[in-house]
């Protein structure tokens, strides 16, 4: 997919976020997944491969349940340098609003096998539409499939935990366990409570 597209949709002479550049993890791949309050809040998670962030944009957050299915729309790569980012995007951007990391972490197949067979086994999953992966996360851990739906459109995807050692059984919602000193919590609590579930 490349950054053309992610380029083209900003302004970086507006916007903090990272221009889009190609660049790689010396060791180990990585994770990131974003909190993004912009017209509706919304997660943004991520996932290197070949020098960028594969990125699905999941609305309800991601689940530690397996029975949760969540919905992901595969969006635009997003350039390495993004897993960073957090901040401000101004009135009138692409995505204007509040970005905070709600989780990170390194990442790799299911078998845990070193960058190169892994890149190699995650980009035959990512084109197979079943890309199965192991997160090494501070909330998010353990193997998890994103599966492409067919019969919609192009970029539906769903994101479920696999049943391992590290799931859980009750009901999870992300929303609980954002971070204390969350500046998207502290706006919706300024600003708009209705729309905090
Ligand atoms: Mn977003």
């Amino acid at each position: 997919m490349g950054l053309t597209l992610y380029n083209k949709k900003r302004n970086f002479e507006e916007t903090t976020e990272p221009t889009g550049k190609v660049k790689k993890s010396v060791s180990k791949l990585v994770f990131v997944v974003q909190r993004h309050k912009a017209s509706q809040l919304h997660y943004d998670f991520r996932l290197e491969l070949d020098g960028v962030l594969k990125s699905w944009a999941v609305p309800k957050g991601p689940s530690m349940n397996p029975k949760d299915k969540r919905l992901a729309m595969m969006v635009e790569d997003h350039p390495y340098d993004y897993k960073d980012f957090k901040g401000t995007i101004p009135e009138g951007n692409y995505g204007a609003g509040i970005v905070e990391i709600w989780d990170s972490g390194t990442y790799s197949d299911i078998e845990n096998s070193v960058k190169e067979v892994a890149e190699k086994n995650l980009r035959a999953g990512l084109k197979s539409g079943d890309l199965k992966f192991r997160l090494f996360g501070k909330k998010l851990k353990g193997e998890f499939v994103l599966v492409k739906l067919k019969n919609k459109a192009d970029n539906s995807w769903l994101l479920i935990k696999h049943r391992d050692e590290l799931a859980v059984d009750e009901e999870y919602n992300s929303e609980e366990y954002t971070n204390g000193d969350s500046p998207i919590n502290k706006w919706l609590a300024e600003n708009d409570k209705t729309s905090k579930k």
